[in-house]
């Protein structure tokens, strides 16, 4: 017979990654507006420990991911994923989904990928076996015009993009881009704010502001022009 909670144990797992230096309420609405609007069962945010592709932040990875705790805190659908932390070297996002795979042998995980990230997902470790682990979807961001590389082309070319319901269908394989409502918030435009003195409430989470120490401004100011917008 019909066993309640059946469905929800096959149901499409979100993974989104990020440097999160610090985490935005951009972050909050991307993995919550993709969560529901794919009917994923629950979004994993997993920090990334040591970028591949950018410079090392100052701010550490241990302090990155309190704030995606805290940010979480209160959201069951989103799970605060310390992985990239409990692994050495470089944090390849093709390890972190190898190791979700091991964890979840059949049921379909679903990578969330803005804009820019999708620009260079040609770069990444691995980027073609990716799509052998995981579903695709690609998420619109504001001032990142999608530009998508012809190697990425070249490999999804063929593959139609799925509709929403096939996604959980299968472990992984399909691609699909994804609109939502636009938040103009970066990592940049709060550390520049910061740097400048200025508010950053309505950008940030509130528990997150209230976390701030002066080490953790210095820190993620260190690098950064002050804004001037
Ligand atoms: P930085 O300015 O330091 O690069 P960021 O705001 O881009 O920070 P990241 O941690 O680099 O944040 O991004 C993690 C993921 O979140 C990426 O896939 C990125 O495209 C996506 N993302 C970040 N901000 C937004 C936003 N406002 N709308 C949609 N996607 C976003
Ligand atoms: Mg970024």
């Amino acid at each position: 017979g019909h066993r309640p909670g059946a469905a929800a144990l096959n149901t499409a797992l979100g993974i989104f990654g990020g440097t999160f230096a610090p985490l935005h309420n951009g972050h909050l609405r991307l993995a919550l507006e993709l969560k529901e609007r794919l009917g994923l069962a629950l979004v994993h945010v997993i920090p990334s420990a040591q970028p591949p592709h950018r410079d090392r932040p100052q701010v550490s990875a241990e302090r990155r991911m309190d704030w995606v705790r805290l940010a979480l805190q209160h959201e069951p659908s989103l799970v605060a994923d310390d992985r990239e932390l409990r692994r050495s070297g470089p944090s390849y996002t093709y390890d972190t989904l190898a190791s979700l795979r091991d964890e979840h042998p059949t049921r379909p995980l679903v990578l969330l990928l803005g804009d820019d990230a999708a620009n260079q997902f040609h770069t990444w470790h691995r980027w073609r076996e990716i799509s052998d682990l995981a579903h695709l979807v690609f998420v619109e961001r504001p001032y990142e015009p999608p530009a998508p590389a012809p190697e990425l082309v070249a490999h999804l070319r063929g593959r139609r993009a799925a509709q929403i319901d096939q996604l959980h269908m299968q472990p992984a394989g399909l691609w699909l881009s994804a609109h939502i409502p636009p938040l103009a918030i970066s990592s940049t435009r709060v550390r520049r704010l910061l740097k400048a003195g200025r508010s950053v409430r309505g950008l940030v989470p509130e528990s997150v502001i209230a976390s701030f120490t002066h080490k953790d401004i210095s820190l993620l100011t260190h690098d950064e022009e002050p804004a001037i917008d």
